[in-house]
């Protein structure tokens, strides 16, 4: 199990709550020495343009500080994509968050759309024919699901729940009728933590969905997952929500 993270992702970047000091450092802190991190390079334009025209990547550009760790982030993405395809699961310790981010606009925290440029250069290479991205942060990950319409080829499932084993129930029976993709891709936001804004899910319960990852991971494409970080806000839990996490999906 591999975490891609880099010390740029420490910077405060812009005022917005997925920027905020104390981030990082708080997940960091949880996961201690006991995961081997990696560093990501930044992902070039041509990747960008997988998913975004010209015009939205020339307005991010207009703020040289966003588009420097942007561009590290979604190559964070596309490094975990790389390592999970390579037999190894994968987390993608990465800021900005992506899942908000359409093609050709953003908003919500989110610049360009990690986990969409992650997917379709798995695609490019030939490596996945389908995709699977599942989104278990608290908001609907609009972005991706507008990068991927009427694609045939990736399936985005964001699940509801009214309580925390409803909403489990509803990711085990999705992912137990999965089938046919190449690789399964996480859209990870921490904040439907009872303590986070959604007031759902336990620490525990993010554990079982790891797990429910790796299982269907393993059940459909050789145990090929990955997943980047998108939302989670309370640092007092954060760590330790994305430290159970990525216990629940390694080997
Ligand atoms: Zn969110």
């Amino acid at each position: 199990m591999k975490v891609i993270f880099h010390e740029r992702f420490y910077e405060v970047y812009t005022a917005d709550p997925a920027a905020a000091a104390g981030r990082m450092e708080a997940i960091v802190a949880a996961l201690g020495d006991d995961f081997e991190f990696v560093a990501p390079a930044p992902a070039s334009e041509n990747d960008l343009a997988l998913v975004h025209p010209p015009s939205h990547i020339e307005r991010i550009k207009r703020s040289r500080h966003i588009y420097e760790v942007g561009v590290l982030s979604a190559g964070g993405a596309l490094m975990a994509a790389e390592i999970a395809w390579g037999g190894e699961p994968a987390f993608g310790l990465i800021r900005p968050p992506g899942h908000h981010a359409s093609p050709e606009s953003c908003w919500g925290f989110c610049y360009f759309n990690n986990i969409a440029i992650a997917v379709k250069k798995l695609m490019q290479k030939g490596q996945v024919q389908k995709a699977l991205i599942l989104d278990f942060d608290l908001h609907f990950g609009d972005g991706t699901d507008n990068s991927f319409r009427g694609n045939p080829q990736v399936g985005y499932f964001h699940p509801e729940g009214s309580n925390g084993q409803d909403f489990i129930r509803k990711i085990q029976k999705h992912l137990e009728q999965t089938e046919g993709f190449g690789i399964l891709a996480v859209s990870a936001g921490f904040d439907r933590h009872v303590v986070d804004w959604g007031g759902l899910l336990t620490t525990e319960d993010y554990r079982t969905i790891g797990t429910l990852v790796k299982t269907c991971a393993y059940k459909i494409c050789e145990g090929r997952r990955f997943a980047v970080l998108e939302g989670g806000y309370n640092h007092d839990v954060l760590g330790q929500n994305v430290r159970a996490f990525i216990e629940g999906m390694k080997d």
